[in-house]
């Protein structure tokens, strides 16, 4: 570090502020300051100086350096009057900022003000032989006049408005480019949201067209219910008394039929049985589908449910080879229609006994999670797997699938489907064509 003082002065008189005020210029100058810095510490100094001579006494400055670390001109002001930091203080406050430290303090030998500014990274090295040099061309330093020192205000003022206007005509320019960008920012906005609005509008136009469809399609379904159900229903009077007919000819007390008649008339009741359950399925499945079944709610009994189906079915399964098992149900109640349940299962079951030759055909039920679920498992004839979702169509039979006994109408599942949808539960289907199929209907505890 070197203190070796590179300049003093003495401040007596009010001109000596002018005085010191170049020297801190010079100085600034010589050890390496750009003219901005130059200026800052100028005015720094003519400041303190003028504060310290309006207490009326002289004041000694001094200019060091230290070149270690970061190298740094510090410059010294002290005046013998102790105690004059406080009324310094306050008034120095601002000047304070024209450097990197000020401090004011009060000692033996009075009153002292220490300034300090880092030199900028480009100021040449202070080695001694440099500050030997310094020092000579500062001692060549003439003071001016007062008036030399306004003029090279002067000069600085005008340098700063240059400069100030440079600096307005550079944000000027950056105005006009920032204008012209936002122009072709606005102009791919606007371009990109007319090809939003007209791929919304493609969107809307293709969504109202989907409605329209969906419309259409619910127009022509209900249109279908509504035909079935009316000509099932005008279908039931005649089949109804065609029935009745063939049985009054065939009854014993009736006049006698020759053989080929009673044959004849047996073909007629046959064919007027299966149209009147065709009729019936029909009916059952309109009115399913118009939403004209309401379920009955009530507390089922699973046990009476399982007994009555057992009854009623065993006749059904006449197959030797074939145990019909209806398990003891594992659940005992369940709030859902007692009829509607019964008659899914009954479907079920009865498709399980028609397609099944040997093996079994089995009943069950058991709680899962929220649900209850049934399970009509056989050992029959299986459904292909691409066919297990069409079995569900109206009307459609497994082609080539030969049920055991009667000729079904291809309603039962569809029906049994929409019945287990208005009971709030679902239908699924699992089957390996030549091992067997499993129904599981899957009903929610509390519908
Ligand atoms: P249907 O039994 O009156 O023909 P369904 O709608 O009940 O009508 O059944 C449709 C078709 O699904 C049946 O014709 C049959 O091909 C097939 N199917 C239904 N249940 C079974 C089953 N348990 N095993 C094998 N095929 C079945």
């Amino acid at each position: 570090m070197s203190r070796e003082p590179l300049m003093r002065m003495r401040i007596r008189v009010e001109q000596d502020v002018f005085i010191v005020r170049q020297l801190g210029r010079a100085v600034a100058r010589e050890v390496g300051f750009e003219a901005q810095d130059q200026t800052r510490l100028a005015t720094a100094l003519s400041e303190v100086g003028r504060l310290l001579v309006a207490a009326g006494r002289d004041a000694d400055v001094t200019f060091t350096t230290t070149a270690g670390g970061v190298p740094t001109l510090h410059v010294e002001l002290a005046h013998p009057v102790p105690g004059d930091s406080a009324r310094l203080r306050p008034q120095l406050a601002l000047v304070s900022r024209l450097v990197d430290t000020m401090e004011v303090g009060d000692e033996e030998t009075g009153t002292v003000v220490r300034m300090s500014r880092r030199l900028p990274p480009s100021s040449p090295a202070l080695n001694p032989d440099r500050m030997d040099e310094i020092r000579d061309r500062l001692a060549e330093h003439v003071p001016g006049t007062p008036f030399d020192e306004l003029t090279v205000q002067n000069q600085q003022l005008m340098a700063a408005l240059d400069e100030v206007r440079a600096q307005r005509d550079d944000l000027a320019r950056l105005n006009v480019e920032l204008e012209e960008t936002n122009k072709g920012v606005m102009a791919l906005y606007h371009q990109l949201s007319d090809e939003l609005e007209e791929t919304n509008r493609g969107v809307v136009a293709l969504y109202a067209e989907l409605d329209e469809k969906s419309v259409q399609l619910r127009t022509a379904s209900e249109a279908k219910s509504r035909f079935l159900a009316n000509v099932s229903h005008e279908l039931r009077a005649p089949v109804t008394a065609i029935m009745g007919l063939g049985r009054l000819l065939a009854d014993e007390s009736s006049d006698r039929l020759t053989s080929e008649q009673s044959r004849q008339v047996e073909l007629i009741r046959g064919s007027a049985k299966d149209l009147l359950s065709l009729v019936n399925d029909l009916l059952d499945l309109a009115k399913a589908e118009a939403g004209r079944i309401e379920p009955n709610w009530s507390d089922v009994d699973l046990k009476a449910v399982f007994g009555q189906l057992r009854g009623t079915l065993r006749p059904l399964a006449v197959q030797p080879d074939v145990d019909f098992i209806v398990e003891e149900p594992a659940v005992a109640r369940l709030r859902s229609d007692e009829v509607l349940l019964a008659q899914v299962l009954r479907n079920l079951l009865t498709n399980a006994i028609k397609f099944t030759a040997a093996g079994s055909v089995r009943l069950g039920v058991a709680r899962v999670g929220d649900n209850v679920e049934f399970t009509v498992a056989d050992t029959g004839v299986g459904i292909a797997p691409e066919l297990q979702e069409r079995i569900f169509e109206e009307f459609y039979q497994v082609p080539g699938s030969q049920a055991l006994n009667g000729k079904g109408t291809g309603l039962g599942l569809p029906y049994a489907r929409r019945l287990v949808g208005i009971l709030g539960g679902a239908m699924r289907v699992s089957s390996t064509p030549g091992e067997g199929s499993m129904f599981t209907v899957s009903l929610p505890v509390s519908p």
